[in-house]
């Protein structure tokens, strides 16, 4: 028997938690997640209350199965660990590498008292480090990095397509999702009876740079259930790439003599958007300037990236054949120390600046705002999504002056807002991702597949499962689950 206990991302984005019990033949129980992400979602929420309720008992649970680093996958981890979790953390090698920067940086801004700042509804994005967040006490912590430190000997690494098994009658194998470095969808089979249920995690958007295209899952003719994210599900994205938009916005500006400002999400939107300038400049198609990535957090998963060739595109493949690896080149600085990042604003020629937060909540950004902002030769390119309450949002909104660590300063610099980058599939190729599998199911007429619709918000996952199931017909049934809602999918 195999249970599903919906214990986050259930009808919203973040915190994305699936708690399965399986009970074997013999009766003897298995209990394990897929995810333990953070919740990040609402204004003025205690991030500590809402993230330390856990609708499960820690020490009870044998096994996370982990689908990628983003905070709101894997973010309640060392919560977890803390609580008394002693099971293995499955997941890829680069996903261990990338969590455990991110899960250090969730340790120092997560505690008691603390209010959110840090939202979301796209699913994409990753704390930043908040250099002027206040030091909290230890205990007052969702968990420390001694925590961190704990949780990272439980990871066991896997490959995609290496079948493991987490119990002797459970399989797991990792897809390439496609969606950050390292991030997979899971097959997990019952080796017995070859029943099967798959995970999405987050599915990526074909065609982005570094990394591979979401990969299709072959092999499903025992599927049961598939739980898929929604972000996008009610959205087709734009076909051309974000690239054209950047080139014309930073010529215009090395034109003005201006600089270019880029808050950036530190996992793989700054990597993106730091390949695409390079390929600009390599290209000749911009000028040669300075690019200064001033977010530690980015930097250290930029030079994970460098340590794993094998898992780029076959675009990036050829060019480090070639030696032109858009991630190294000679005018990009890395600034990790705040004396390097002061630095740049001696710089007086144009210049791109790529600074957390990407939502210009806190990090390094507020300081080159404040020098930045009220210069109308310069330009602020927002390449994230901005949440209500954000700063980014304010200056989105187009509001004429904003408060910036206490000053007020007069937003004269251009916006350009590129919303062309996205790491989440569209309707258009969940549904490709979704119909593969279920196609190849021979007696999916007789037993359809149910696809549980998590990870989005109402009207994207309802109206994804309308669409999917006019689509697919009767091989489907959805289901769009409630938070702490227990589902049966395989019986005795
Ligand atoms: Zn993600």
């Amino acid at each position: 028997m195999l249970t599903v206990t919906f214990s986050g991302a259930a009808r919203t984005v973040t915190g994305s938690l699936y708690l399965l019990e399986y009970t074997d033949k013999d009766g003897s129980k298995f209990t394990f997640s897929v995810d333990a992400g953070l919740f990040q979602v609402g204004q003025k929420v205690n991030l500590f209350k809402i993230n330390s309720r856990l609708i499960f008992d820690p020490k009870k649970l044998d096994a996370i199965v982990l689908t990628h680093a983003h905070l709101d996958h894997c973010g309640r981890i060392p919560y977890l660990v803390k609580e008394g979790f002693g099971g293995r953390i499955y997941s890829t090698e680069a996903t261990k590498d990338i969590a455990e920067v991110v899960m250090l940086d969730a340790s120092k801004h997560i505690g008691e008292g603390e209010m959110a700042d840090l939202t979301t509804n796209t699913g994409e994005i990753s704390v930043e480090s908040k250099d002027n967040s206040k030091n909290l006490f230890e205990a007052q912590r969702l968990y420390t990095s001694l925590d961190v430190e704990t949780t990272m000997t439980r990871f066991q690494t896997h490959e995609y397509h290496q079948k493991f098994r987490i119990h002797p009658n459970i399989q797991v194998e990792f897809f390439d999702a496609g969606h950050i470095l390292g991030s997979c969808t899971v097959l997990i089979t019952e080796v017995s009876s070859g029943r099967q249920v798959v995970f999405s995690g987050d599915l990526g958007n074909p065609g982005k740079p570094i990394i591979q295209d979401p990969e299709m899952i072959s092999k499903t003719d025992r599927l049961t259930h598939i739980f898929t994210e929604t972000t996008y599900g009610n959205r087709v994205h734009p076909e051309h790439s974000p690239k054209e938009r950047l080139k014309e916005t930073i010529n215009n500006t090395i034109k003005s003599k201006g600089k270019v400002l880029i808050p950036s999400f530190s996992v793989e939107r700054a990597q993106e958007v730091i390949y695409l300038i390079v390929e600009l400049m390599r290209e000749g198609q911009i000028k040669n300037i300075p690019i200064y990535l001033d977010s530690p957090m980015a930097s250290k998963v930029l030079t994970i990236a460098l340590n794993y060739p094998e898992l780029y595109d076959k675009e990036l493949q050829a060019k480090i054949k070639s030696q032109t690896n858009p991630l190294r080149y000679k005018h990009l600085q890395v600034m990790d120390s705040v004396a390097e990042s002061k630095t740049i604003n001696q710089f007086k020629g144009s210049c791109i600046i790529i600074a957390g937060s990407g939502m210009m909540t806190g990090g390094r950004i507020l300081k080159h705002l404040q020098f930045y902002l009220d210069h109308p030769e310069n330009t602020v390119i927002v390449v994230g999504y901005q949440a209500e309450g954000t700063l980014g949002r304010q200056i989105v909104d187009g509001v004429p002056e904003v408060e910036v660590e206490g000053k007020m300063i007069a937003v004269k610099a251009k916006l350009e807002i590129i919303n062309e980058f996205s790491a989440h599939a569209d309707s258009k190729m969940l549904k490709k991702w979704i119909g593969q599998m279920v196609s190849e199911k021979p007696d999916v007429d007789q037993y359809p597949v149910t696809v549980f619709l998590t990870h989005g918000e109402k009207n994207a996952s309802t109206e994804f499962g309308k669409e999917l199931e006019h689509s697919l017909g009767k091989k489907v049934t959805t289901h769009w689950p409630r938070f702490g809602e227990k589902v049966t999918m395989w019986p005795k």
